[in-house]
């Protein structure tokens, strides 16, 4: 499924969706580019689902839990890892294979300890189209 969009609002409301229909144990894989909205987007799923604290990115904390949603979110920013050690020292599986919902920015980066089952969340800028121009891919 591709969904386009021109503002920071309307792939807000598409994280938004996404995070009224979210379901126990399913992984979200986000990728895309620096800039590109992968945040903005995690924090539209957020509310969706129910989170009322505050989301984004922090720089040097790879994951977040929000317990105060509907089930809990587990939000992986892994752009900064530099070994798949660091994500044992987590405790990842827990979260992977867990009864929450895990979204994961950067998740190509760690392709190699992915669940067979994940749902992938594309975002793209376009050379061709306006400067707020996103095209996201889901599936
Ligand atoms: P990432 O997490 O992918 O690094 P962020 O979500 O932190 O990116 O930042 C995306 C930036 O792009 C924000 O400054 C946002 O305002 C801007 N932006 C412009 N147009 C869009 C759009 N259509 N969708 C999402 N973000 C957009
Ligand atoms: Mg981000």
């Amino acid at each position: 499924m591709e969904i386009e969009t021109n503002s920071p609002e309307e792939t807000y409301k598409t994280g938004f969706k996404m995070g009224e229909n979210a379901q126990p144990g399913q992984v979200y894989c986000m990728k895309g580019d620096l800039g590109v909205g992968k945040t903005v987007f995690t924090q539209g799923f957020a509310k969706g689902m129910g989170v009322d604290e505050n989301v984004n990115s922090p720089t040097f904390t790879i994951l977040q839990v929000y317990e105060d949603g509907r089930i809990p979110l587990y939000h992986f920013d892994v752009y900064r890892i530099s070994d798949i050690d660091e994500m044992d020292e987590i405790g990842y599986e827990e979260y992977f294979y867990g009864e929450g919902v895990c979204l994961i920015e950067w998740a190509e980066l760690i392709e190699d300890i992915l669940p067979e089952n994940v749902i992938w969340i594309k975002i793209e800028k376009s050379m061709t189209e306006n400067f707020d121009y996103r095209k996201i891919t889901i599936g």
